[in-house]
């Protein structure tokens, strides 16, 4: 199964394609993700887009659809993935279409969770990663269970990302509401589009999306 997920920055596209991940066997392609490990790595991606990443603006497309092109070719995306963060704009999804009809591969659904601006803030501004294990925590909903020690593999070391401040995540609704949002009408338009209510508890969310994909 190729699936999308589609919202806002903080709607838990991470969070949902984790649990789908994990109960399903798909791979989770965030090219967030990807693209804070090649900024740690300072890799000739990583450099390009560092700047804009610290703007809460998109880097190149070129940078993205590469990085995704080259994924989708390994092994593990053999029996599907979830495409989390990708696309982020009109272009990246017709690369996408043609990456993906160049193999034989066909999208088989776009999920958009939707969830209000001020949630979205509130849930951004507070959350930090174990910086071991990488489980989500966050300050005022998930705190661990002993201060400073995660719940799951007993680090010490927590992180927050950079660019979770309250200037570049305006910037990043911003960038959301002029580049990403023109998606919908696109993936309307070819009847793959389903929405969920993302402001629900993340089982229920969680529930919602299963119902979607048939799973
Ligand atoms: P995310 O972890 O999905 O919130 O992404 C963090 C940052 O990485 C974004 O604010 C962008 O600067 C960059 N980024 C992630 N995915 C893309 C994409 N598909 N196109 C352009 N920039 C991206």
């Amino acid at each position: 199964m190729i699936l999308i997920l589609l919202g806002a920055p903080g709607a838990g596209k991470g969070t949902q394609a984790q649990r789908l991940m994990n109960e399903h066997g798909l791979v989770q392609l965030s090219t967030g993700d990807m693209l804070r490990e090649a900024v740690a790595n300072k890799t000739e991606y990583g450099i390009k887009a560092k700047a804009a990443m610290d703007a809460g603006e998109l880097v190149t497309d070129e940078i993205v659809v590469n990085i995704i092109a080259d994924r989708i070719g390994h092994d593990d995306c053999k029996n599907g993935f979830i495409l989390d963060g990708f696309p982020r704009n009109v272009p990246q999804a017709e690369a996408l279409d043609a990456m993906l009809s160049e193999k034989g591969l066909k999208l088989d659904h776009v999920v958009l969770m939707t969830v209000d601006e001020e949630e979205l803030t509130k849930r951004i501004i507070g959350r930090f990663t174990c910086s071991s294990c990488n489980e989500g925590y966050h300050d005022e909903f998930k705190r661990p269970a002993v201060d400073n020690v995660c719940d799951k593999c007993g680090g010490t070391d927590f992180t927050r990302r950079k660019d979770d401040n309250i200037e570049t995540v305006q910037a990043r609704f911003e960038t959301y509401r002029s580049q990403t949002e023109p998606l919908l009408p696109y993936y309307e338009s070819k009847g793959v589009l389903s929405k969920v209510n993302g402001m629900s508890a993340i089982e229920e969310v969680a529930g919602e999306i299963k119902a979607v994909l048939g799973v």
